[in-house]
C-alpha cells in the first residue's frame, strides 16, 4: 500500500527522475545564489529596477488571467513568463522574502489555469497549436518562467509535475505529421505581410533541453533533435546556415529576426551539453564570431531596419556593424536582442572560457542595456538609436492602465540580473574576476573551502581597483583577472609585484595565495577616438566616436543645443586629452570636456545617462566631422 502511494506520489510529483549528466564540461561556472553582493554603479540600476518593475506595479494578475479568459492580442502570452523569469534572476541574486512571495504567489496562480491536458494556454484547446496567435512562442515563456522559478526561487516538485504536463501536451500537438509540423506554427513573418518564417517557435528548444536535463526522460530529446532536425524556420535551415558561416543579416531570408534567432541558440547550447556533438559546437562558435563581426554596435547591441530589412522594425540583423552611422535608419538594437546576446555570451564564456564574450556582455551592460533603462526605473526602451532621439517605448505591446507593457521592457531586468550571474565566475583551477563592479564575493576555492574576496573601486568613474582576498587556509590556485580587450596599458600587482598582462586575455595568476594578498589592477581610461566604419551610403560622410573605457561617450541636447553639429577634436594617435568633470546634473554619472583642433572644447557624457525620454530631445553619439573642402 505504501509502495502505491509512493508511485502515485512520484507520478503526480515528476519526482524519480534521473537528471542528466553533462557530456562537455563548462570551462567557468556561475557562482551559487547569494555568493556575489555588489554595490554602487551597476547594483544603483539592479535595484532601481528591482523595486520598481520586479516589486513594483507590474500586472501579474492580468498577466495570469490570459491565459484563463484568452488575450486581446497574439503573443501577450509571453507577458508572465519574462516577468517571471526576470524576478527569479533577480532572486538568485537578493534573496529577497518579498520577492519571492510576489512569485510565489503568481507561480501558484498560473498553475492553476493548467487544463485537463496538461496546457497552459492562453488559446481554446479547439484552436491549439494556434500557430498565429503565437501559442507556441507563449507556452515556450510559461515554461520558461517555472523553470527558472524551479531552479532559483523553489524547487517544489508540483512545478516539475506541471512542466512535464505541459511539455507533454505541446508534444502531443507538435511533431511530425499528421500532427502540426513546429516550422507551420507561429505568427512571423505573417504578421507584416511575408511569406511564413515561423522562426519563434524553435526556441521551445531551450525549455525542452532543461527539462531534459532535471528528468532525463529521452523524448524530451527526442523533441530537441526534431526542433534541430526542422531547421529552426519554414523555409532556410537556421542551423545549417550557422554551420557553414553565413552572415546573420542573410540567415533566415527575409526575416533574420535577431532575439527569436539567439533564443533558439541559447537552447543550443545546452543540447551542445549533453549531445557533444562537435558540429552544434561549430554552429555556436560560428553564430557567436559572426554577431560580434557583423552585427555588434559600439553600445553592444545589434540590429536594425535599414538598409536590409525595412518592415522588420529595427529588430532583424542588418549588418549593423557596418551599417551603424547609416542615416536611414530609423530604429535599430532592440533591448530584447541586446539582452539575448547577453544571455548568448553568458553561455559561451561559460562553455569555452573566452573573454571575449564578457568583453561584449561590459560593452553592452554599460552603454546599450542601462542607455535603455528610464531614469525612473520602469521599463526599458524598445529599440536605440546612436544618433536621433535614443529611447521610444513605441513598439509590440499592451496598456494596462496607464502602464504601457512592451516586450523590451520586460526582457531589459533580465539582463541586469545577468549581471551578477557573469561578474565573478569559478572553475576547477580557481575563480575568475569578469566585471570589476564594487562587491564582496564568496567563493570555493578548488580544495573546496569557502573564501572571500573584496573588490573596491569606483569604476567605471576611475580605473582603479582594489581587490583583497580572504582565505582560511593558505592554497595555490589559479585567479584569473580579465584585461579588457581596449585597456591597452594596465598595471596589474599582486602585493606590489607587477605582472604582464596581455589585453583581451585573462592575466591567469597561479600562486599559493594567503589570507591578506592584494590585487591592484589599474586600467587605461584614456580616452579613444574610434573611426566610424564605411557603410554602404556614406561615401563623402566621416564619423567619430569617443570611447572611455567601458564607457560610451554621447552629446546631448538637453545640454547643448549644437549637440549635432561637425566637430574636429583633437586627437593624438587614436586619444584624445578628456578632462573629466564634475556632471552638471547627478542623473548624469560620466561627464568629460573633449578639445577641438580650433581651440574650443565640447562636453560629452555617458550614452547611459543621456535622457530623452519625456523631452523631445536627441544624441549625437556618432560625431559629424567637418566635410573636406576641395583641394581642386
Ligand atoms: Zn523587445
Amino acid at each position: 500500500m505504501i509502495a502505491v502511494y509512493v508511485w502515485l506520489f512520484c507520478l503526480t510529483h515528476g519526482v524519480g527522475q534521473t537528471p542528466v549528466q553533462n557530456k562537455i564540461e563548462d570551462q567557468h561556472v556561475p557562482l551559487a545564489p547569494n555568493f556575489i553582493h555588489l554595490d554602487g554603479y551597476l547594483d544603483d540600476y539592479i535595484r532601481l529596477s528591482i523595486n520598481r518593475w520586479n516589486k513594483g506595479d507590474l500586472p501579474y494578475d492580468t498577466f495570469v488571467d490570459f491565459f484563463r479568459n484568452g488575450r486581446p492580442q497574439f503573443a501577450l502570452g509571453e507577458m508572465w513568463g519574462k516577468a517571471v523569469r526576470s524576478g527569479c534572476m533577480f532572486y538568485r541574486y537578493t534573496q529577497d522574502p518579498d520577492l519571492k512571495k510576489i512569485l510565489e504567489t503568481t507561480v501558484n496562480d498560473m498553475l492553476s489555469t493548467q487544463r485537463p491536458d496538461g496546457c497552459i494556454s492562453c488559446s481554446e484547446p479547439e484552436k491549439q497549436p494556434d500557430g498565429p496567435n503565437g501559442d507556441l512562442w507563449e507556452r515556450k515563456y510559461v515554461m520558461l518562467g517555472m523553470e527558472e522559478y524551479y531552479e532559483w526561487v523553489n524547487p517544489h516538485p508540483s512545478i516539475l509535475a506541471s512542466l512535464i504536463k505541459q511539455a507533454d501536451c505541446i508534444m502531443r500537438q507538435v511533431g511530425k505529421a499528421p500532427k502540426a509540423e513546429i516550422t507551420d506554427l507561429g505568427w512571423s513573418a505573417t504578421n507584416i505581410g511575408y511569406e511564413p518564417c515561423h522562426i519563434e517557435s524553435s526556441s521551445l528548444l531551450e525549455p525542452f533541453m532543461r527539462l531534459y536535463k532535471w528528468t532525463g526522460e529521452q523524448r524530451y530529446l527526442d523533441f530537441a533533435t526534431y526542433i534541430i532536425e526542422s531547421g529552426g524556420t519554414k523555409h532556410y535551415n537556421i542551423f545549417e546556415m550557422a554551420l557553414n558561416n553565413v552572415e546573420p543579416y542573410k540567415m533566415a531570408g527575409h526575416y533574420p529576426k535577431a532575439y527569436e534567432m539567439l533564443s533558439i541558440f541559447e537552447g543550443l547550447v545546452e543540447y551542445y551539453r549533453v549531445t557533444a556533438k562537435p558540429e552544434i559546437k561549430q554552429m555556436l562558435l560560428n553564430l557567436y564570431n559572426n554577431v560580434r563581426k557583423y552585427e555588434i554596435t559600439i553600445t553592444g547591441n545589434g540590429g536594425s531596419d535599414q538598409p536590409y530589412h525595412p518592415r522588420v522594425a529595427g529588430e532583424a540583423w542588418g549588418n549593423t556593424a557596418l551599417e551603424q552611422t547609416n542615416p536611414d535608419i530609423t530604429r535599430m538594437m532592440e533591448t530584447c536582442v541586446g539582452v539575448t546576446w547577453m544571455k548568448f555570451c553568458s553561455q559561451m564564456v561559460r562553455l569555452t572560457g573566452d573573454p571575449s564574450a564578457i568583453d561584449e556582455i561590459e560593452k553592452y551592460v554599460y552603454n546599450g542595456l542601462i542607455g535603455a533603462m528610464k531614469p525612473t526605473g520602469d521599463g526599458f526602451s524598445y529599440v536605440n538609436l546612436l544618433n536621433g532621439r535614443k529611447v521610444t517605448n513605441e513598439g509590440w505591446g499592451w496598456k494596462f492602465d496607464d502602464m504601457h507593457v512592451t516586450c523590451c521592457n520586460l526582457n531589459g531586468p533580465m539582463g541586469l540580473a545577468y549581471i551578477p550571474y557573469v561578474a565573478v565566475m569559478n572553475s576547477k583551477e580557481g575563480p575568475i574576476l569578469n566585471l570589476y563592479n564594487q562587491g564582496k564575493i564568496d567563493f570555493l576555492t578548488p580544495k573546496n573551502r569557502s573564501a572571500k574576496i573584496d573588490i573596491k573601486t569606483d569604476y567605471p568613474i576611475s580605473g582603479d581597483i582594489r581587490i583583497d582576498l580572504d582565505l582560511k587556509k593558505a592554497e595555490k590556485f589559479t585567479l584569473k583577472v580579465r584585461i579588457p580587450e581596449w585597456s591597452k596599458r594596465t598595471t596589474l600587482k599582486v602585493n606590489d609585484k607587477t605582472i604582464a598582462v596581455i589585453p583581451g586575455t585573462y592575466a591567469e595568476i597561479d600562486r599559493r595565495w594567503r589570507s591578506g594578498d592584494k590585487i591592484t589592477l589599474s586600467l587605461d581610461m584614456r580616452c579613444r577616438v574610434i573611426e566610424a566604419p564605411r557603410g554602404s551610403n556614406r561615401a563623402g560622410d566621416h564619423f567619430q566616436a569617443v570611447i572611455r573605457g567601458p564607457v560610451v561617450l554621447s552629446r546631448d541636447e538637453n545640454m547643448d543645443e549644437n549637440y549635432n553639429q561637425p566637430v574636429s577634436l583633437k586627437s593624438d594617435d587614436g586619444y584624445i586629452e578628456a578632462v573629466q568633470e564634475n556632471p552638471v546634473s547627478k542623473d548624469i554619472k560620466l561627464q568629460f570636456s573633449l578639445p577641438l583642433e580650433n581651440g574650443k572644447s565640447i562636453i560629452m557624457i555617458d550614452y547611459g545617462s543621456v535622457n530623452n525620454w519625456d523631452n523631445n530631445m536627441h544624441i549625437c553619439t556618432w560625431l559629424p566631422l567637418p566635410l573636406k573642402k576641395p583641394t581642386h
